[in-house]
């Protein structure tokens, strides 16, 4: 077996076991291979090994791997850094998933670049922690988002909530953000309105699964460490 693949048997077996300490099946537990900073062929190896989804954290370098990649069964892009609203139209024929929204500017400017033959699945991206060094909406601006995806239907198709948490050296750190988003999605009809709570990284993923994640996004844990300099 290559290191990727054994690593991301690891992720898998991570992914399996704190979906069953949690009473959760492993399956409603998706995961995102975060590909930033790697080159284009580790995403074509990772894909021989089974992954399906990959995320990045800039327009340019989403389309710009995408274009080198190929097209590839089943494979789908996700944007999951902040995204710039002129960055929007780039991405537009590209990622399949953004989970970034966190404006109504950029909820219409994407619309507008999508549609009308298209469409995108979307997250809004919650600040929980008011971390002014973040991205992300408020919580209060949650309900006026959801209506204002709600307005580009069916162009966007609101799938949830993400959020990233702050950096803490113990995972544990990061629990009250996971938990304080899976209330936000209570608070604005739960599952039923917002499917998926992106959350969780390579260092966090059980607390995030254990707090109710589906959608999990791992870089490192994965692909190694990243070359360069982290300017997420
Ligand atoms: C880089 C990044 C990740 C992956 O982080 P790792 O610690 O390498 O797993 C997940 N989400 C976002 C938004 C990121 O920028």
């Amino acid at each position: 077996m290559s290191d990727l693949a054994a690593r991301i048997e690891v992720v898998q077996q991570r992914i399996q076991r704190a979906a069953e300490r949690a009473g959760r099946s492993p399956q409603s537990v998706r995961l995102v291979a975060v590909s930033k900073r790697h080159p284009a062929e580790l995403v074509r190896q990772a894909h021989a090994c089974g992954l399906r989804w990959f995320g990045e954290n800039y327009a340019k370098e989403l389309v710009d791997k995408a274009g080198e990649v190929g097209p590839l069964a089943g494979l789908e892009w996700h944007m999951i850094g902040h995204l710039q609203s002129n960055k929007a139209r780039v991405l537009a024929g590209t990622a399949a998933w953004v989970h970034t929204l966190d404006s109504a500017h950029l909820v219409r400017e994407l619309a507008k670049r999508v549609g009308p033959d298209r469409s995108m699945e979307v997250l809004l991206e919650v600040n929980v922690a008011g971390d002014p060094k973040k991205s992300g909406c408020s919580p209060l601006e949650v309900g006026p988002l959801i209506d204002a995806v709600r307005a580009e239907e069916p162009i966007l198709r609101l799938r949830g909530l993400m959020t990233m948490p702050p950096h803490t050296d113990d995972p544990e750190g990061a629990r009250p953000a996971f938990v304080a988003l899976r209330a936000l999605r209570d608070q604005h009809g739960g599952p039923a309105v917002l499917p998926h709570l992106s959350m969780g990284m390579s260092h966090d993923l059980e607390i995030a699964i254990e707090e109710g994640a589906t959608i999990v996004r791992v870089g490192t844990a994965i692909f190694g460490e990243r070359r360069g300099r982290e300017t997420a």
